[in-house]
C-alpha cells in the first residue's frame, strides 16, 4: 500500500490496524478525572506513556461539523459540513446537513480503499453514517458501515455487513442511552478480532457528556466502560488515537435552570415579527437531552438590513461571546462562507443560544443543562497509545488525528 493524498495532506499507509475514536462531548477532564480514582488503567496509561495532547475542535463545536473533520483531516470550509442542520440559500428552506450531497470533500477513508485498505466505520447514531460512508465501496472484504442504533437493520447492500447484533452479542441499544456508544467499543473489538482492518473509526454519543460532569458516578463508570474495550484493542496490536468531537459545558442559572437566550424574541422586539431568521445549526433529530440549545446560532437577514446595526444590537445582550459577519466568520472558523447566515452569533461558556422561547421543548430535560456549539467547548483530548513526535509548540487539531497517528507515531 502506498502513501496518499488527499484534500492536500498527505498520510503514509497504515503498517498496523489504526483506529481513531471519536468521543462525543469528551472534554478536558472526563479522562483525567476517572484515571485519578483508579478507574481507567488503560487510558491513565495512555496519557502516561503515550501521546497527551489537548486539540481543538472545529467552532461550531457540533457533532457532524466535526466528524466530518476528522474523516477528511480538513476544516469545513473544505468538506462543507458546517453544521448538523442549516438553511440551503438554494431553496430556501432549512434541512439537515445529514446528506451526502453537501459533502464537498472524499474521505480519507475513501483515498486508502484506492489503495487496497480495509475500512471499518462504526458510528452511535444512524445521522452520521452516511457521510463518513460516503464514497466507499463496501462488501466484508472492502469496508463495513453500520451504526448501534440500525445494528438490526444492517445489510450487505447498505453496510457491507450483516448479522451484526449476533457478531457484537449485545442486544440493539436505546437511541438514548450508554449502551448506544458501548455497542460501537463492542462492535469495533469483534470486527478487529475476526479480521483485519487498515482503518477504523469509531464514533460515540455524547448522551452522557449532556447529563454528567466530568468525575460524577455515572461518568466516570462510562469511561471505565470503554477502557476495557480500548485495552483490548490495544492489545491486539492497534495503534489507538482518541480525540472528540467537541468538548461540553454547563449552561445553567444557579438554581439549575437553562441559561438561555432567546435571539429570535430578541430580534423580533428589536426589528419586528419575522424580519430576522434565527438558524441553530445544533438542530437534528435527537434534542431531547438538549432541547436544541447551544451555543452558537446564525442569523438571516433581508438583503436591504443594516447588518453591521444589528450586529451591535446582539453584542451588547448579556452572555454573548462574539458576534461576526460571514466573512470574517468563514475566516475566523475555517466554514464554507456561501453556507452561513448574515451574522454568526457565539455565546459565553455558560450560556446558551434559542429561537424563540414558545418553540423549544424543555420538558425533556431531566438534568440541569450542559451542552456545547461555542468557542468555550473547543478544546478537546488528544491522545494516542504510543508516543508520537510532534513538535510540542505545534497546534493540533482534533482533525489531526489520523495524520498524527500514521505518521508520527514511533
Ligand atoms: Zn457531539
Amino acid at each position: 500500500m502506498n502513501a496518499v493524498t488527499v484534500n492536500g495532506r498527505t498520510y503514509k499507509a497504515p503498517t498496523r490496524p489504526t483506529v481513531v475514536v471519536c468521543v462525543d462531548g469528551s472534554a478536558p477532564g472526563y479522562i483525567e478525572k476517572a484515571a485519578a480514582k483508579g478507574r481507567v488503567p488503560f487510558l491513565a496509561r495512555m496519557l502516561k506513556e503515550g501521546t497527551s495532547r489537548l486539540a481543538d475542535c472545529v467552532v461550531p463545536s457540533f457533532t457532524n461539523p466535526n466528524n466530518l473533520s476528522i474523516v477528511t483531516g480538513a476544516p469545513p470550509a473544505v468538506h462543507g459540513i458546517c453544521g448538523n442542520y442549516f438553511l440551503d440559500p438554494e431553496t430556501g428552506k432549512e434541512v439537515m446537513m445529514n446528506d451526502a450531497r453537501f459533502l464537498r470533500a472524499p474521505t480519507l477513508f475513501r483515498a486508502f480503499q484506492d489503495q487496497g485498505a480495509r475500512i471499518a466505520i462504526v458510528t452511535a447514531k444512524d445521522k452520521l453514517r452516511k457521510l463518513l460512508g460516503h464514497g466507499l465501496a463496501l462488501g466484508p472484504d472492502k469496508a463495513v458501515c453500520f451504526s448501534s442504533e440500525h445494528a438490526d437493520k444492517a445489510t450487505i447492500a447498505e453496510n457491507g455487513i450483516d448479522g451484526v447484533l449476533e457478531l457484537v452479542g449485545m442486544k440493539l441499544p436505546d437511541v438514548y442511552s450508554a449502551a448506544l456508544s458501548e455497542f460501537v467499543f463492542a462492535a469495533g473489538v469483534r470486527l478487529l478480532e475476526k479480521s483485519r482492518w487498515d482503518l477504523m473509526y469509531l464514533s460515540t454519543t455524547d448522551y452522557i457528556q449532556h447529563k454528567h460532569a466530568p468525575g460524577t458516578p455515572v461518568a466516570d463508570d462510562f469511561y471505565a466502560m470503554m477502557d476495557g474495550y480500548l485495552a483490548k484493542l490495544d492489545k491486539m496490536g492497534a495503534v489507538v488515537g482518541l480525540t472528540a468531537d467537541h468538548g461540553m459545558n454547563a449552561k445553567h442559572r444557579p438554581d439549575k435552570t437553562p441559561d438561555v437566550l432567546y435571539l429570535q424574541d430578541e430580534l423580533d422586539a428589536f426589528l419586528g415579527a419575522n424580519v430576522a431568521r434565527v438558524i441553530l445549526p445544533i438542530t437534528d433529530p435527537y434534542v431531547v437531552h438538549h432541547g436544541a440549545l447551544g451555543s452558537y446560532a446564525v442569523v438571516h437577514l433581508p438583503a436591504d438590513s443594516d447588518i453591521d446595526k444589528v450586529r451591535s444590537r446582539i453584542a451588547i445582550l448579556p452572555g454573548i461571546e462574539t458576534v461576526l459577519n460571514r466573512r470574517e466568520a468563514a475566516k475566523r472558523f475555517e466554514l464554507p462562507e456561501d453556507r452561513l447566515g448574515d451574522l454568526i452569533v457565539v455565546s459565553a461558556v455558560h450560556k446558551v443560544l434559542g429561537t424563540a422561547a414558545a418553540k423549544h421543548d424543555l420538558s425533556g430535560l431531566t438534568e440541569p443543562l450542559r451542552s456545547h456549539g461555542g468557542i468555550s467547548e473547543q478544546a478537546v483530548p488528544f491522545l494516542i497509545n504510543r508516543p508520537a513526535d510532534i513538535a510540542p509548540e505545534r497546534r493540533l487539531r482534533n482533525f489531526d488525528i489520523y495524520e498524527v497517528a500514521l505518521n508520527h507515531v514511533r
